[in-house]
């Protein structure tokens, strides 16, 4: 019993904590190291970037102002992998710079992990016209690319955010209330679908659940 009590009180801790980084507080006082050395790659990521050069392979190329490749730390064991770059990110050219970017930072704050740390990056590299979703012909004129960073960085673990990274990753149509929080294998990757950022910010009741899957992140990218 009194260990159930322990247990319960470690676990309020934990999410008390997490809430905190939500909520715009202090920096974590350690990282933990998402950086694991290579032996080889296949590429770099500079030469994919220079393969899709000024692409126009799909319509999202005509409204476009910037191709969103996506940053971060190149041998980390951790990517993740959003929608599409929205408005700021389509202006500064870099990935989850808006306000769900904000949140993406706390959340992976949360988890002792910065931006820097991981890679970023988003199954469509340019801006769906008004934020619209992507398009099955966009997200496959991209997916080349998508596939190229993933043998690049070869991460341990990659956090699908969101319903069209989850369901492109895994090529499924299953919901993300479904998929999300479980584990899946793609070619010895792990994938954790969880909530896009941007849902939650409508949706801030189901930060838990995020903070769930995190944990599991967390845990899986310690045991490398
Ligand atoms: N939402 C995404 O899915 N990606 C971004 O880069 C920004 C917002």
């Amino acid at each position: 019993m009194d260990e159930k009590i322990g247990e319960m009180i470690d676990d309020l801790k934990s999410y008390l904590g997490y809430l905190k980084e939500i909520g715009i507080r202090s920096l974590p006082a350690s990282e933990i190291d998402a950086h694991e050395p290579r032996l080889s790659h296949v590429m770099t990521l500079e030469e994919v970037r220079k393969e899709l050069g000024d692409c126009k392979r799909c319509k999202l190329h005509r409204a476009r102002r910037s191709i969103v490749f996506g940053e971060g730390n190149e041998r980390s064991c951790l990517m993740v992998i959003g929608e599409g770059p929205g408005y700021d990110e389509d202006v500064q050219g870099r990935p989850f710079v808006g306000k769900a970017g904000q949140l993406l930072t706390k959340i992976l704050q949360s988890i002792n992990l910065s931006r820097e740390g991981v890679y970023i990056t988003n199954v469509v590299k340019c801006r769906p016209p008004q934020n619209r979703n992507p398009e099955p012909d966009e997200i496959q004129s991209c997916h080349p690319f998508l596939v190229k960073q993933i043998t690049v960085i070869q991460p341990k673990v990659i956090c699908a955010l969101g319903t069209f990274s989850a369901q492109t990753l895994l090529k499924t149509d299953t919901k993300i209330t479904t998929l999300r929080g479980k584990l899946f294998d793609l070619d010895g990757i792990t994938v954790i679908p969880t909530y896009h950022p941007a849902f939650l910010l409508r949706n801030p009741e189901r930060k838990r659940e995020v903070w769930e899957d995190m944990k599991k992140i967390a845990e899986l990218i310690k045991t490398r």
